[in-house]
């Protein structure tokens, strides 16, 4: 049984090879980003304010996130991939002392290193589909829909998403600066950080992220 996060400025693939490495290990995928755009689609007074927050750039309370993802870590009894999560000390420290409660520990912490410029041009060209859940990108090439705004998987029509846009990606990316980026340090410290340079393709960063699993 694998337990494995990935932490990563926006867009650098953190959903992508998470979702990759779930399949081919077999491990549960647990984005918090899709755990909180569910919660977003509902439309209740608390779907309000998470839309306000994410739009903005900030991060969603840690008792949200907590409460989200308590549930799905006590329903499952194999492997996982957290992406999105923690992205702060003090959620790091809470999933210490969850993991210490169930037995558990995290055995890779996977830091998926990228510019500013490349997460922000694969911000604004990232399109994915509503019913499938493909993820296509405009602005890298091999990526794009063979037919404009189509999913080539399903025929639906592609979605942006609401805080892919250039304004809500630079806050994104100073509150990662601010709060996400001292876990780099927190994890070295424990002896359990890999880094993976995520600025090629997929094709070519995804083999360094199965040796680091492999292991
Ligand atoms: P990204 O591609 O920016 O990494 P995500 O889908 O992981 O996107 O997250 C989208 C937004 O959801 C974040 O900008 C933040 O507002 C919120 N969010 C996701 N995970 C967390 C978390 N662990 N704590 C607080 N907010 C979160």
């Amino acid at each position: 049984m694998k337990s494995i996060i990935f932490i990563a400025p926006p867009a650098a693939g953190k959903g992508t090879f998470s979702s990759m490495a779930s399949k081919d290990y077999n491990l549960v995928h647990i984005s918090t980003g899709d755990l909180l755009r569910e919660e977003v689609a509902k439309d209740s007074d608390m779907s309000r304010k998470l839309t306000d927050v994410m739009n903005a750039g900030g991060l969603v309370s840690d008792e949200i996130i907590v409460s989200l993802l308590k549930q799905k870590l006590e329903s499952i009894s194999v492997g996982y991939i957290l992406d999105g999560f923690p992205r702060n000390i003090a959620q790091a420290e809470i999933l210490d002392n969850m993991l210490g409660e169930l037995g558990q520990k995290l055995d890779y912490v996977i830091y998926l290193e990228v510019d500013k410029d490349t997460a922000l041009s694969r911000t604004t060209g990232r399109i994915s589909c509503p019913n499938c859940g493909e993820v296509y990108n405009t602005n890298i090439k091999g990526s794009e829909p063979r037919e404009d705004n189509i999913c080539d998987k399903c025929g639906s029509e592609l979605v942006r998403r609401d805080d892919d846009n250039a304004s809500t990606f630079i806050k994104r990316y100073d509150t990662y600066l601010e709060q996400t980026e001292p876990l780099i340090a927190y994890y070295k410290e424990k002896g359990i950080l890999h880094s993976v340079d995520s600025s090629a393709s997929k094709e070519e960063v995804y083999p360094k992220i199965k040796e680091i699993i492999n292991d």
